[in-house]
């Protein structure tokens, strides 16, 4: 059985001291609920301050983005040693580094090897954009980045794989249950021909697109759905409250 999973992705927003209110508003239920893996995603600047928050307790913490570089002259960048330290998650190629930040698979291909040889695990983020769905093009599309990601890379059980198609994400428009089932068991088909079908029975596949407390249940309830990356509704302590004690309830 593979253990469903609620990651809330803050993306550029809160400052420390609001994370820290997110985080404490939440903190006592989210810990209360154990069937759930539940994963915090805050800017790189909060992570110290809400793992301080989170510590002996069974949330978890994740980076947004990753080097993948250990050390060095990279001025600004963040790397795989720094964060091991602080997190045991990173999201890795969400589709808005890839479109404003120009991330190729190759890259993100460099950043999922540099993440695995420190321990962390990756949440690796596949998706279609409109057009590419409109013509049909989804199976081929997340192949496609399914194959470059994961090229040369052995299976790590720490993988996990989020399917946020580009035009449910921050619209308010999500892809319907039986939609991103269908995508999910194609990411599943992909992961048996990579890796082998035990190991694809074991990959924790996440959707993501404009989840809310409202159509969380939709997604959850569908069999090949292990849970959820969150964007906008994970900054509201009541949604993400309700989206992960949905979880638990249709999972217990
Ligand atoms: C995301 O940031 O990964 C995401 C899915 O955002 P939203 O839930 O706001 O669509």
């Amino acid at each position: 059985m593979r253990v469903p999973m609620i990651a809330g992705n803050w993306k550029m927003n809160t400052t420390v001291s609001e994370a820290v209110e997110l985080v404490t508003k939440m903190r006592h239920e989210l810990d209360g609920i154990d069937n759930v893996d539940k994963v915090i995603c805050p800017p790189f600047v909060s992570l110290a301050a809400v793992g301080e928050l989170i510590k002996g307790s069974s949330i978890k913490l994740g980076a947004q983005n990753i080097y993948f570089e250990e050390k060095g002259a990279y001025t600004g960048e963040i790397s795989p040693l720094m964060l091991a330290e602080l997190c045991e998650f990173v999201i890795i190629g969400h589709s808005e580094r890839r479109q404003y930040f120009n991330e190729t698979g190759e890259i993100i291909n460099k950043k999922i090897r540099a993440a695995l040889k420190v321990g962390l695990k990756p949440i690796l983020c596949i998706g279609e954009r409109l057009e590419e769905n409109e013509a049909g093009k989804t199976e081929e599309v997340v192949t496609e980045q399914l194959r470059s990601s994961l090229a040369g890379i052995d299976y790590s059980s720490g993988l996990i794989i989020a399917y946020e198609p580009i035009w449910a994400i921050g619209t308010g428009k999500a892809a319907t249950g039986e939609q991103a089932n269908e995508t999910i068991g194609l990411i599943r088909h992909n992961i048996a021909k990579l890796y082998g079908n035990r190991i694809a029975q074991d990959v924790r596949i996440l959707y993501g697109g404009s989840v809310t407390a409202a159509n969380a249940t939709e997604f959850i309830s569908q069999p090949e759905i292990d849970g959820g990356l969150v964007g906008g509704a994970s900054l509201k302590a009541d949604q993400f409250l309700s989206i992960v004690r949905q979880t638990s309830e249709i999972r217990r």
